[in-house]
């Protein structure tokens, strides 16, 4: 079993080879092998085995991962514009009271 030892990586020609893909019959380092179903296959492998639907889902989730963004920034974006809009505008209205206030204030002394 010492073949292993002398085997370099198919994707990494200067690294060792640390395991055997059972698919492929290839070498891999231990970065380009990949665990799934209690077996280890190269990422080339493991995406045929997860096909066409997984590799789907995978796009799927990463369109709604950057919908999900989108709403996140946009929903920032409203917070900080009611906020500047609330800042601007209960300032003027807080002095009209207080100035409304003190004037029946005097109109009461
Ligand atoms: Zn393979
Ligand atoms: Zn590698």
């Amino acid at each position: 079993m010492s073949a292993i030892a002398q085997q370099r990586c198919r994707n990494h020609a200067q690294r060792e080879a640390v395991a055997r893909c059972p698919e492929c019959k290839r070498y891999f380092c231990r970065e380009c092998i990949v665990e799934h179903d209690s077996r280890v296959v190269c990422a080339a492998c493991l995406a045929n085995l997860a096909g066409e639907k997984q590799e789907k889902k995978w796009r799927i989730s990463g369109v709604a991962q950057a919908g999900q963004l989108l709403l996140g920034m946009f929903l920032l974006w409203t917070c900080f514009y009611m906020l500047g809009r609330t800042l601007l505008t209960v300032p003027s209205d807080f002095h009209a009271i207080t100035y409304w206030q003190s004037e029946v204030a005097g109109i009461d002394e």
